[in-house]
């Protein structure tokens, strides 16, 4: 699994299912998990409306 540069989304996935980016990263840390993006803070914060797992950090 990899993390998307942009949208820090995590994924096996060539292509970002959530930004359509192909920068991915390794070296991530941390894990968010958005289970209900219309009504989370979290996903607020990462701007993004798609459910998944995210990365905290990534270097
Ligand atoms: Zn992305």
């Amino acid at each position: 699994m990899r993390a998307c540069r942009h949208c820090k989304n995590i994924n096996d996935a060539q292509v970002c299912p959530v930004c359509k980016n192909t920068e991915f990263s390794d070296d991530y840390s941390g894990l968010l998990v958005v289970v209900d993006p219309e009504n989370s803070i979290l996903a607020e914060k990462l701007e993004t409306k798609e459910q998944g797992n995210y990365a905290l950090k990534i270097r």
